[in-house]
């Protein structure tokens, strides 16, 4: 077992030359029973969960960030159904007030000492770490970005700073192609580089712009979507709308000055695809963040949190634990699978912290209710193997309004007030309920 030890200073102490002479300053060195880096949905959780649990000054949360961002509304904020400002809440109102907030960067993770190092230099310690990091935006990996965001017609919903460009994009287009892109790396919501390309359709509609409009999806995937039973409803929906689904197509360049973008065609590398833009919204590609893919020891080859798909645990350190988007669990990267991963992973962080072994199994579960406009929605939901694991007693492939409204007015209120308190653990047993005890 670890030992919890409470140290007040420690070798951070340094000797800095200011204005010619030498001074000291020494870099307060914490510990904690429990460190969670990121401040995000799953960090969040863990964080209001374990510090109403283990009491005031047990627990740290190491996130750098402001605000606190709702990214699921995004997609609304991109068609003009909701404002950025309806998404974001300041840090200090959603992180717990029984944690200690340390609002740096983690620069260095080091699990073979059980410490971190932060941006400003300290290092806090911990008996047990959750790693809650989430996904890097890498927009530089393609040629002509992030630049290009500082010219007309191109937007991204992915990020707080261009997804108003999006809604931009569509209020000033006039006439050309339209074009949506997924790229070929994993990414959070992988349903949402087409949830704006249905809405942007049916802006154009609404706008009598429709017939003006050529509109392109251009994805990496050789599939639509990962799960057939979807898939095969988005396809009837590209075909009625008359859209065109180029696949194996990976966005490789932006060059504003021409309004053109570059793709490469997957199954044929050397085989390039350059089309002309009048709106352009991107995907980027993404990565775990940088600190943790530097962390030899915690990640596996790809670069991602290296736990235990089931049990969440990591596979060489059995006082870390990972959430979220992060790690290499291998389901689909949603707000909704944190959900579904908090209440295993919560369960099983105690039976740690209390010297027994984890025993409970997260199956996978996670969904993207896929918006096809400005009041339909198909609502995903499906689990580590790719079988559907559908809450409702009815077929969720079918386009429906109440699935709009699930997503755009009661789940907001489901993730401010239940999943970041630590109180939303995902639709389990309201699925059993709904399906007589008979569902998984
Ligand atoms: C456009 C869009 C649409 C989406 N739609 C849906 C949807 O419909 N349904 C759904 O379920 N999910 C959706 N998602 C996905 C969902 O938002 C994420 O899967 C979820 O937020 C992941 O939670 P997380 O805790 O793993 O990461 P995040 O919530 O991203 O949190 C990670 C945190 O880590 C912090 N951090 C990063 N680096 C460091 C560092 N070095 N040191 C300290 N802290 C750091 C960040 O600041 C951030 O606060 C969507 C996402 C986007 C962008």
């Amino acid at each position: 077992m670890l030992s919890y030890k409470r140290l007040l200073l420690c070798h951070g102490s340094r000797l800095a030359l200011q204005n010619g002479a030498f001074s000291t300053s020494t870099k307060a060195c914490k510990s904690y029973k429990l460190v969670v880096v990121g401040g995000g949905a799953g960090g969040c959780a863990t964080a209001a969960k374990f510090s109403s649990k283990l009491g005031k000054g047990n627990v740290a949360v190491i996130e750098p960030a402001d605000m606190h961002y709702y990214q699921p509304m995004w997609t609304l904020v991109g068609g003009g159904m909701k404002k950025l400002e309806d998404s974001g809440r300041p840090m200090s109102k959603v992180l717990p007030k029984k944690a200690e907030w340390i609002k740096q960067r983690v620069v260095t993770l080091d699990p073979h000492n059980n410490k971190v190092m932060t941006e400003d230099g300290s290092e806090i310690n911990y008996e047990f770490l959750v790693v809650a990091l989430g996904l890097q935006l890498n927009y530089n990996q393609i040629k002509g970005l992030p630049e290009a965001f500082e010219t007309p017609g191109v937007g991204s919903n992915y990020s707080y700073l261009y997804v108003n460009k999006t809604l931009e994009a569509l209020k000033n287009f006039k006439q050309g192609n339209a074009l949506f892109t997924l790229p070929n790396t994993p990414i959070k919501c992988a349903g949402a580089p087409q949830k704006v390309m249905y809405i942007s359709e049916q802006y154009f509609r609404k706008h009598g712009k429709r017939d003006k409009a050529n509109i392109i999806y251009c994805t990496s995937l050789p599939v639509i979507f990962g799960i057939k039973k979807y898939a095969d409803a988005l396809w009837k929906v590209v075909k009625e709308r008359d859209i065109t689904v180029n696949l194996r197509h990976n966005l490789i360049e932006v060059k504003p000055d021409t309004r053109e973008a570059v793709f490469q065609n997957l199954e044929s590398p050397d085989e390039l695809l350059t089309l002309p833009y009048e709106m352009l919204h991107v995907t980027p590609p993404m990565s775990a963040p940088d600190p943790l893919r530097q962390c030899a020891p915690l990640v596996n080859e790809a670069g991602y949190l290296n736990v235990n798909k089931n049990t969440l645990q990591h596979v060489t350190f059995p006082n870390v634990f990972g959430i979220g988007d992060c790690t290499n669990v291998p389901t689909s990267k949603t707000a909704a699978a944190v959900a579904g991963q908090f209440g295993v992973m919560r369960r099983n962080l105690s039976l740690a912290m209390a010297g027994g072994s984890p025993k409970h199994e997260y199956d996978g579960y996670t969904s993207c209710p896929l918006v096809t406009g400005y009041s339909s929605c198909i609502l995903a939901e499906f689990d580590m193997d790719g079988n559907p694991l559908e809450t409702f007693p009815i077929n969720q492939a079918k386009e429906r309004r109440t699935m709009f409204h699930l997503k755009k007015d009661m789940m907001p209120p489901m993730y401010w007030y239940g999943m970041l308190n630590g109180l939303w653990e995902g639709p389990k047993y309201m699925r059993k309920m709904m399906h007589l005890g008979m569902s998984k």
